[in-house]
């Protein structure tokens, strides 16, 4: 730990040397220290539900730290649209940020809009359902039934993702669509 302390304070300090060489410019050009993958998203198909979507967003930048959802059409890879659909709403997605994620008016009803939303987004960053899960899970979706309002990854699902985009998620991915098959309470 010292060494690495050490070091990390060698390199910021030859990097204070080279800086004023370079003018100013090189301050705003420095390359993010972050290792996080940013992935844009567009809510304009999506109006009804897009403050719900920014939400779901935010609850999973608040617990994620190797991947980061932005807003933004114009670069987007991840879009969400709403509509009517028999089958519910879904994600179309390879699991790595890119797709479409359909919001379902009738579900939208029944269900807590942000955690529908967070949910669909969990499968955008690679998790799958787990219906049979708690309502403190957000992947078991609308397995704990219509009551459940956390909108939020618990640890396990937060960790699964920071690994699944560590290095920037570089192993292999399919793509899938996944259904929201709203399980049966009797
Ligand atoms: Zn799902």
């Amino acid at each position: 730990m010292f060494r690495k302390f050490v070091l990390s304070v060698a390199l910021a300090a030859a990097t204070t040397v080279v800086a004023p060489l370079s003018g100013q410019a090189s301050a705003s050009e420095a390359p993010p220290t972050a290792l996080a993958v940013n992935v844009y998203y567009d809510t304009s198909s999506a109006p009804t539900f897009a403050s719900a979507i920014r939400q779901g967003a935010a609850n999973w930048n608040a617990r994620v730290t190797n991947v980061k959802l932005v807003e933004n059409r114009s670069a987007a890879t991840l879009r969400y649209r709403e509509g009517n659909d028999p089958r519910g709403s879904y994600a179309s997605t390879n699991g790595h940020g890119s797709g479409t994620i359909f919001i379902d008016y009738s579900q939208a009803r029944q269900y807590y809009v942000t955690r529908i939303t967070a949910h669909e987004t969990g499968h955008a960053l690679g998790l799958p359902d787990h219906y049979s899960g708690p309502c403190s899970e957000l992947m078991s979706g609308g397995g704990p039934g219509t009551s459940c309002t956390v909108a939020s990854p618990n640890a396990t699902e937060a960790s699964r993702v920071n690994r699944l985009w560590a290095n920037g998620f570089v192993g292999t991915y399919d793509w899938k669509v996944i259904y929201e098959q709203v399980p049966v309470h009797s």
